[in-house]
């Protein structure tokens, strides 16, 4: 422990965002970075607790502690080489984890919690400036061979475990670029897409094979993955948006968030897209259904393309700012978040339901909505009922459909391999990560539902141990 009385003289210090006016020109990362002996002083606030909860509440079971310490002493590879040995990619979690080892912190009983996901950042990216971060591809080669179907977080993570352990690795991809929803959903200005591939350049030294623009199931066959390589993981994530299905959803005008949300992180990238299928929020009335983080990333879009007004609607009441009792530390609570997009401008609004699109022409030109209240049910289910009189209409030129996922896309290889689904509608595994198909695995979104960077890289990781123990002893 760097000081052991730290937590009681410093005060925690966000790095913060550059300024509003600053940054809506541009898609330039948002969040800023203290200097070394501001970030030292934020990880000499680190208690050191008996039982560290930070552990309990990261779901990679990051080890912060020990290298808040090392922080703290100036001792940047050391803590770098803590860091790696749970986190194959911190430089991700540390821009975009909504951080919930921090709301366990033990400090945030009483206090502000130690800024750990600044300072996790802080170790990556001193660990590539002084160099420490290169290839180190494995001494050996096992001769198995594993094909993994998805370049997200999970299925990177998966690929970059096993071919540490000596397997041949070839990941499958889709779209014709790698990192699933790192890429195509997350924001430059949340995450440039440099970050991506200065990864990927470590990865690819290290001997995994990317095939991209392969669709399994369409441009290859699921059963020749089967016949060519030892084992197969699924990291395919859930990629069903929730649809609206209401009188309207027909109109011009009605997106899903992704369609959006894709073209633009195309376009930051330099590829153009036709002037038929853009989606251009300039001067327009912009309505985003959904409270979440993607609507969060749709404004944020929203507002560095000059829409004229953006509006947030979600169904659910506003989220509490503090803890409430029924989310006790060191549990993560669903409180109220403003995001970097949110303060760049935008209104939400909260207990609304949309009842339809109203359209001329086959064009959108407003939402029709009404508000609604939350009770218990008599079995303590939280039930909305519409207020009468209530109802009201919000003009909208475009509206982006921002209410989640429901599930993996089940043509391909859940299709192809008759797979087992639970009861969401995602792939069924075993406690071994491993689908009602033999040798086939499944990890991330694909397997959890919609979730968090951090889950994707925890799942990739707990299958490829699996996957590595089935191709070892043939036993898992
Ligand atoms: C807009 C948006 C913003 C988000 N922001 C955050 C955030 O700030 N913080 C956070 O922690 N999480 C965030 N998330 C969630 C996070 O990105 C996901 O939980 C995570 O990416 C899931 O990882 P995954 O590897 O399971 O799947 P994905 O990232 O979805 O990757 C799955 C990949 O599989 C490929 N694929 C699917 N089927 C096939 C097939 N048959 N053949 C070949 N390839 C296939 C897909 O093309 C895709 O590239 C966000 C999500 C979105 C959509
Ligand atoms: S990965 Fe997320 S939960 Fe884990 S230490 Fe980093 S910020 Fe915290």
């Amino acid at each position: 422990m760097g000081d052991p009385r730290g937590f009681l003289n410093i005060k925690r210090v966000e790095a913060g965002y550059r300024p509003v006016e600053e940054r809506v020109n541009d898609y330039r990362e948002v969040e800023i970075f203290l200097s070394d002996e501001e970030r030292r002083l934020q990880a000499s606030r680190c208690m050191d607790c008996g039982v560290p909860f930070c552990h309990w509440g990261c779901p990679i079971g990051n080890i912060m502690p020990e290298w808040q310490d090392l922080i703290f002493k100036g001792d940047w590879h050391g803590a770098y080489r803590i860091l790696k040995s749970t986190n194959n990619f911190p430089e991700f979690t540390g821009r975009v984890c909504p951080a919930p080892c921090e709301a366990s912190c033990v400090l945030s009983i009483n206090s502000e919690p130690v800024t750990i996901r600044q300072n996790e950042l802080s170790v990556i990216e001193k660990a590539f400036e002084l160099g420490y971060v290169k290839p180190e591809p494995p001494s050996f080669r096992t001769g198995k061979k594993v094909a993994i179907v998805g370049s997200g977080p999970a299925g990177l993570a998966a690929a970059d475990l096993l071919n540490k352990k000596g397997h041949l690795v070839t990941v499958f991809e889709a779209a014709d670029a790698i990192g699933g929803y790192l890429r195509f959903g997350i924001p430059d200005f949340k995450l440039d897409k440099k970050i991506i591939d200065r990864r990927l350049d470590i990865l690819k030294a290290e001997g995994i094979e990317f095939k991209t623009s392969i669709r399994v199931g369409k441009d290859i066959s699921s059963n020749e993955l089967i016949k060519n390589f030892d084992a197969l993981l699924l990291a395919i994530g859930s990629r069903v948006p929730r649809d609206l299905k209401i009188n309207g959803r027909e109109l011009k005008g009605v997106y899903f968030a992704m369609e959006y949300l894709e073209q633009q992180n195309r376009i930051i990238s330099g590829q153009s897209i036709s002037e038929r299928s853009l989606i251009s929020p300039m001067g327009k009335r912009i309505v985003v259904i959904g409270g979440g983080d993607t609507g969060s990333d749709c404004v944020g879009n929203a507002n560095r393309q000059g829409a004229k007004s953006i509006t947030q609607i979600e169904i659910m009441p506003e989220p509490p700012l503090r803890r409430t009792e029924d989310e006790p530390w060191p549990l993560w609570p669903k409180l109220k978040k403003t995001s970097s997009s949110h303060e760049e401008g935008c209104e939400r609004l909260w207990n609304i339901k949309t009842l339809e699109f109203i359209g001329e022409k086959g064009i959108l030109k407003g939402i029709r909505t009404i508000k609604v209240k939350w009770e218990k049910d008599p079995s303590g289910n939280m039930i909305a009922s519409d207020i009468p009189g209530t109802e009201e209409i919000i003009p909208a030129d475009i509206v982006l459909l921002s209410m989640g996922f429901v599930h993996p896309e089940y043509d391909g290889p859940v299709y192809d391999f008759d797979l087992s689904l639970d009861n969401r509608g995602n792939i069924a595994i075993d406690n071994n990560y491993m689908t009602s198909k033999k040798g086939v695995f499944s990890a991330g979104d694909s397997v959890r539902g919609a979730s968090l960077v951090v889950w994707a890289i925890h799942q990739g990781r707990e299958a490829a141990l699996h996957i590595d123990s089935y191709l070892s002893n043939g036993v898992i």
